[in-house]
């Protein structure tokens, strides 16, 4: 099996535009509204531990859904953004680089919208929660709102989860390139997840009182000492069987395993 690393999907050629691209819309924000929603995912990430690799996507929470609509249809309008699909409406900016077209991709969410847990829908990360976890940062010379770390990597986490879920059970429903896509991405969240855990700067009370409140505690628990796994020894033969990510992990050795069966010993 192949070891996998996305790192090329995240090159700065591409994150720098996002970047930027991110720049304008908080200038556009505070200009024309007189507030800045909040930054979550890999930007958040990114203020949070500078140096770390960059996003491709912007990632937003607004306080309303109403919020969301006046926002962002303005400012698709206004920024030359294209705008995709009937039903589920996506936009999009694209940029050429290396001769390749690039897409950069809003992601918008706000706190009336439901952050339940894929494998188990009792379970739920609400978006509010930030009204009470928020801080600060300093991008690059760029000032946002982002969560709290502890609170980042409730959000991390349960993304992380909810893309292995999805990879597990539609796995060979998807198209090739769809799954390399979900593969990416489960790639970038562990990458994620690792520099915000190993800061060290995790305020304890401040994380098991989360994990206490939403529940989320044994599934949080799990992916971390998940995460920090990404070779294991095959129980038969010894050999170090090795992976891009835990979720390829878990299926190589699987595979590992199946060929021993196969092959009867
Ligand atoms: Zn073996």
């Amino acid at each position: 099996m192949p070891e996998t690393s996305y790192a090329g999907d995240y090159r700065p050629e591409v994150t720098d535009l996002s970047r930027e691209e991110l720049r304008n819309f908080l200038d556009w924000c505070a200009k024309l509204l007189g507030y800045e929603p909040t930054i979550i995912g890999g930007w958040a990430v990114y203020a949070h531990v500078p140096g770390h690799l960059g996003s491709r996507d912007i990632d937003v929470v607004f306080p309303t859904n109403r919020a969301i609509d006046e926002v962002m249809d303005r400012y698709y309008a206004y920024n030359g953004f294209k705008c995709e699909g009937d039903l589920e409406k996506t936009f999009h900016k694209e940029a050429m680089v290396d001769g390749k077209t690039e897409k950069i991709i809003y992601d918008a969410t706000s706190y009336e919208r439901r952050n339940r847990l894929k494998e188990k829908d009792s379970i739920e990360i609400p978006w509010n929660l930030i009204e009470t976890h928020k801080e600060r940062k300093d991008l690059a010379g760029l000032s946002l709102w982002t969560p709290s770390l502890e609170l980042l990597l409730l959000y991390k986490v349960k993304a992380y989860r909810d893309r292995s879920h999805e990879l597990l059970h539609k796995g060979l429903l998807i198209t090739p390139g769809d799954r390399n896509r979900l593969n990416s991405k489960i790639w970038k969240d562990a990458e994620d997840i690792k520099a915000l855990d190993g800061l060290g700067k995790t305020g304890k009370k401040e994380l098991n009182q989360l994990l206490r409140q939403t529940g989320f505690k044994e599934y949080y628990k799990e992916t971390m000492r998940e995460i920090r796994r990404v070779s294991q020894d095959c129980t038969k033969c010894g050999k170090t069987i090795r992976a891009g990510n835990p979720s390829q992990l878990k299926i190589n050795v699987a595979l590992h395993l199946k060929k021993h069966e196969i092959d009867g010993y």
